[in-house]
């Protein structure tokens, strides 16, 4: 039997455990995957180097770290994958041979998501409209993939700064940009990412204007709940090649079950058990 489970606040809904656990099934891996929810016990983000402490003492195979603990756990790691160390976030822990190693499947399973979504789709510039957690993966996902540029957006424009500049300092100058109107950023950009929670159930609509949504832009995005967002909706409508945020969510799970368990998932088959969640 192999253990894991997610650890985060707030991750009753979380669609993790029946995602890996029927998709290891099929492998023919018997796994367990359970939820440790801070919120359960009143208990803070740091409190999530006890969970992992635990889950190593209990011979867990890994844990999938999420929102508000993907930094603090850093500290209590003994190694990092590059990608982890350079994003300073880690969102898998894979416990093996006595060490606790932290990667990060976000940015990869963006990446990996988008060229078997978009294949093809022209990286020369991108406008990422949100710079918080989901952001910076997907940025660094896009300049992996050898994104020419790209701009970041945010409300939060210090935020939006912040990140150009990692990225700038981390994949070379002129390869990211902060600021300026979304108007002007899309006019001639090649693609959208969308990655702030507007569209989500509990902040529906659009996050930003219909009108400057034109045919040869290609916009992904990153709310996978609904599967269907207004975005993708009014995107696809207005012509646009679209790439729904259950990609990314799927492809991340299926490359943290493969360090889990050593198996190879198919993505296929786990995006349409993931339709039906
Ligand atoms: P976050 O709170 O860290 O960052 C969101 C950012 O969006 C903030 O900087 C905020 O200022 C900005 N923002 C909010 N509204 C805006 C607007 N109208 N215009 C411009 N900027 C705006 O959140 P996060 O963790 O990055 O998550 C963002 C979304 O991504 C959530 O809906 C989350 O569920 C989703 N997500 C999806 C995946 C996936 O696998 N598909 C993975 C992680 C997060």
């Amino acid at each position: 039997m192999v253990l894991a489970g997610l650890v985060g606040s707030g991750i009753g809904p979380s669609l993790s455990p029946p995602l890996h656990e029927a998709e290891a099934g099929r492998l023919g891996v018997r796994l367990a995957y359970g939820r440790f929810d801070l919120d359960d016990w009143g208990l803070p983000a740091g409190a999530a180097a006890e969970v992992v402490a635990a889950a190593r003492a209990a011979g867990y195979a890994g844990l999938n770290i999420t929102h508000p603990c993907k930094q603090v756990v850093l500290a209590h790691l003994d190694e990092l994958s590059a990608d982890a160390a350079a994003l300073a976030a880690v969102n898998t822990v894979v416990f093996a041979g006595g060490t606790a190693a932290g990667h990060n499947t976000d940015w990869s399973g963006f990446a990996r998501g988008f060229e078997a979504g978009l294949p093809g789709a022209p990286l020369g510039s991108v406008v990422l409209l949100g710079a918080g957690g989901a952001g910076a993966a997907v940025a660094h996902g896009l300049l992996t993939l050898g994104a020419g540029h790209v701009r970041v957006l945010d409300l939060d424009h210090p935020r939006a700064e912040a990140l150009a500049s990692a990225l700038t300092a981390r994949f070379g100058e002129g390869r990211a940009s902060a600021g300026g109107s979304v108007a002007t950023a899309l006019a001639d950009a090649d693609g959208l990412v969308h990655a702030t929670p507007v569209g989500m159930a509990a902040h529906p609509g659009l996050p930003l204007p219909a009108a400057l949504l034109h045919p040869r832009l290609w916009v992904a995005e990153v709310v996978y709940r609904p599967l269907e967002t207004e975005l993708v909706r009014v995107a696809r409508a207005r012509g646009c090649r679209v790439l729904d945020g259950g990609r990314m969510a799927v492809f991340q799970a299926a490359e943290a079950l493969a360090l889990f368990t050593g198996a190879v998932p198919d993505t296929d088959r786990m995006r349409r058990h993931f339709a039906r969640l």
